[in-house]
């Protein structure tokens, strides 16, 4: 029978360019928890595979040997590939990969594992949906197109990733992925019907961070004085 135990978790969901990771990144040191970046376990997947590394045969692949250092970087078999795994190359390919139901299942197992044995804030597509479903608090960000890929731009030209990158070939990326990642059929990029949705277009990080971090201790001052969950909670 499914437990209705709330987990440790604040899920992050939304599409790339709304601030999810920074804003998670954040909000687990303000709160002392651990962040987990699941989008970069689909990119070192994708990576490997573009790379000649992994091969999968019917969907099968081999186990691998994937972990995060202290500033949240990408260790794969030892090595950092946090470079690697923001290319634009991979970014146009990771949605293919992330769609495998074999993939999806070896990451999410990982990822509860990780989830369940640590207070953890994991940023993603499907946390608040599927990989923790009873997440404590699930926040779904959104903002507009332009915004989203203006962000991407700025980010792929301070870590000199952007030869070639315009913001129409950035937006272009944005659209082709939310369209593969929203309309798959396993675990797609859907917000969760408890999630609390923010529209970044117009919010700085900080606000972004201030806001979650609100919302988190306003349901927990709630659950402590056993009333509902706050923001319907009376002030
Ligand atoms: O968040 P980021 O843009 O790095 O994610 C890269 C890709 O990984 C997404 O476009 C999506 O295809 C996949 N992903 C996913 N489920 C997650 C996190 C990422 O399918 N929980």
């Amino acid at each position: 029978m499914a437990s209705d135990k709330k987990t440790d978790v604040i899920a992050i969901d939304g599409p790339s360019g709304t601030g999810k990771s920074t804003t998670a990144k954040m909000v687990a040191k303000e709160l002392g928890w651990t962040y987990l970046d699941t989008g970069a376990m689909y990119r070192a997947v994708a990576y490997l595979v573009e790379s000649g590394e992994l091969r999968i045969e019917n969907g099968e692949y081999s186990q691998l040997n994937m972990a995060f250092d202290n500033n949240n970087q990408i260790l794969i078999n030892g090595v950092n590939r946090e470079s690697e795994i923001r290319e634009p190359k991979i970014s146009a390919v990771v949605s293919k990969y992330s769609a495998m139901p074999n993939i999806r299942e070896t990451l999410t197992a990982q990822q509860r594992e990780i989830g369940s044995k640590q207070p953890c804030v994991l940023d993603g597509r499907d946390i608040g949906t599927v990989v923790f479903p009873n997440a404590k608090h699930k926040f779904f960000l959104t903002a507009d197109y332009k915004t989203r890929a203006a962000r991407r731009l700025l980010e792929l030209q301070n870590a000199g990733k952007a030869d070639g990158e315009t913001l129409e070939s950035v937006e272009k990326n944005l659209r082709e992925r939310d369209e593969a990642d929203s309309k798959r059929n396993i675990a797609p990029l859907i917000r969760a019907k408890d999630a609390i949705e923010i529209d970044t277009s117009h919010l700085t990080i900080q606000q972004q961070v201030q806001r979650v971090l609100q919302s988190v201790g306003e349901v927990a001052r709630c659950n402590s004085l056993n009333t509902t969950p706050r923001l319907q909670c009376p002030i």
